[in-house]
């Protein structure tokens, strides 16, 4: 576990005063990194704080940073993070502390917050990273057991499921910063018959996970032992991998999701960083007895202690009725990075185990992040048993599957006694209709 410092100490306040409230998923402990533009400003790196955005190229130009963090400071104030996220652990860190020290009340760059400082909602977030590469994981056990029962209710959950984490080559293009429209996707779609049509999809659904942004990588050919792979993962955002079952179902046997997947997938547009949820670190999924055995390069007992994370993540759909109302979205779903069956850490040590190269910027996602209740189910395909049993909202309204008009929003929050909470800020899209 990345070691606590005072970057984590619970009685550092900021001078941004709304990074000092309960609620607030950017507190000073936070730190989260991004892009934006905004009136008068390119796109450019930068931490989220409170509501507001501190500009790190701003503070760079005011000569803020010294000689130790000028370089990682450099780099993350360029329009795209992938050289910054490629820098070692330790320099990473040595531009955090300086951050923390710019934020913290009494020091001297509040006099600059005018060119410090962007609102949030004056912004516009990008994509933080050329993303070059994107592998989306089917890692929990209780959705794969789910959504096996619904799609082939006879069948077994898949026989590698606890061997490797399994996963199929998504499409990095299609990858959206919160805030892009989903517009509903056409595609074949199987009949009874055993004919086909084509159309706009009639099951959208959303999928509720956690994306994991690549650090340095590794050369072709070169695996990533589980012991290094911690220090590969620089940051974690929120992922919903929309998805069309419809679609999804007719073209996906034998070579697995195609089309019914790549039109779009959404991601919050800060990167947590593994120094921020140092103090949310819990051991990893415990394997059954009857379990099989790990392969070695899946087995470390570091990972095992502290592989995992205690991640809350929320899903709630906003429809246009509530929207018209300025009701708050309709909470859908609830649960936590901790339901995973494999560690992150492990997904990218199985991803680059054949010599696959992974790079800087390039997005892991878990897959669908559902545990074992019912409040935890964490897409439309479970909690409606596949379109059977209509999901009742708290308004009254119903859905079998996403209506356009429909909004999903993703959230996270990671607690911890003695600790400052932290968030993720937020994942949000709505489904436009179909182009005629
Ligand atoms: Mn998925």
């Amino acid at each position: 576990m990345t070691t606590l410092n005072e970057t984590h100490n619970p009685a550092r306040k900021s001078w941004v005063e709304s990074a000092n409230t309960a609620t607030t998923d950017f507190p000073i402990q936070n730190l989260p990194f991004g892009v934006f533009t905004a009136p008068g400003r390119d796109a450019r790196g930068a931490v989220a704080i409170g509501d507001m955005i501190f500009d790190i190229k701003a503070a760079l130009e005011a000569g803020l940073f010294s000689s130790a963090a000028a370089e990682a400071a450099k780099a993350a104030s360029l329009s795209t993070l992938n050289t910054f996220m490629a820098m070692a652990p330790a320099a990473i860190s040595a531009l955090r502390r300086e951050l923390s020290d710019l934020l913290l009340q009494g020091s001297q760059a509040e006099k600059l917050k005018g060119d410090l400082l962007v609102a949030m909602k004056d912004a516009t977030m990008k994509l933080p990273a050329h993303v070059g590469g994107f592998t989306d994981f089917f890692t929990s056990l209780d959705h794969v057991t789910r959504a096996t029962r619904v799609l082939r209710p006879d069948a077994p959950i898949p026989p590698s499921f606890k061997h490797l984490p399994m996963a199929y080559n998504g499409r990095a293009s299609s990858i959206a910063p919160s805030g892009v429209q989903v517009i509903r996707p056409q595609g074949q779609q199987g009949r009874r018959d055993g004919g086909s049509t084509f159309g706009p999809s009639r099951m959208l659904d959303y999928e509720l996970e956690v994306g994991i942004y690549i650090g340095a990588g590794n050369e072709m050919g070169h695996p990533i032992s589980l012991r290094d792979a911690r220090d590969q993962i620089f940051g974690l955002c929120l992922l919903n991998d929309w998805s069309a079952r419809d679609i999804q179902r007719f073209e996906s046997f034998p070579l697995g999701p195609f089309l019914g997947k790549c039109f779009n997938t959404s991601v919050s547009p800060w990167i947590v960083t593994a120094e921020a949820r140092a103090p949310f670190g819990v051991p990893a999924r415990a394997r059954a007895a009857d379990d099989p055995p790990l392969h070695d390069y899946l087995s470390d007992a570091r990972d095992q202690s502290e592989g995992g994370f205690d991640i809350t993540l929320t899903a709630g759909l906003e429809t246009p009725a509530m929207r018209a109302k300025a009701h708050a979205p309709a909470p859908i779903s609830r649960t936590n990075l901790n339901t995973l069956y494999w560690s992150c850490a492990q997904m990218v040590t199985h991803h680059a185990s054949n010599g696959c190269n992974l790079s800087s910027g390039d997005l892991l996602g878990t897959g669908t992040l559902s545990g074992p209740t019912d409040e935890s189910r964490a897409c439309m395909l479970e909690l409606t048993g596949g379109g059977k049993q209509p999901l009742v909202l708290a308004n009254g309204e119903t859905r079998t599957w996403l209506e356009d008009g429909d909004a999903v929003v993703l959230n996270a929050r990671c607690n911890r006694d003695g600790h400052v909470s932290i968030g993720f800020g937020e994942c949000r899209a709505e489904i436009a209709p179909a182009l005629a």
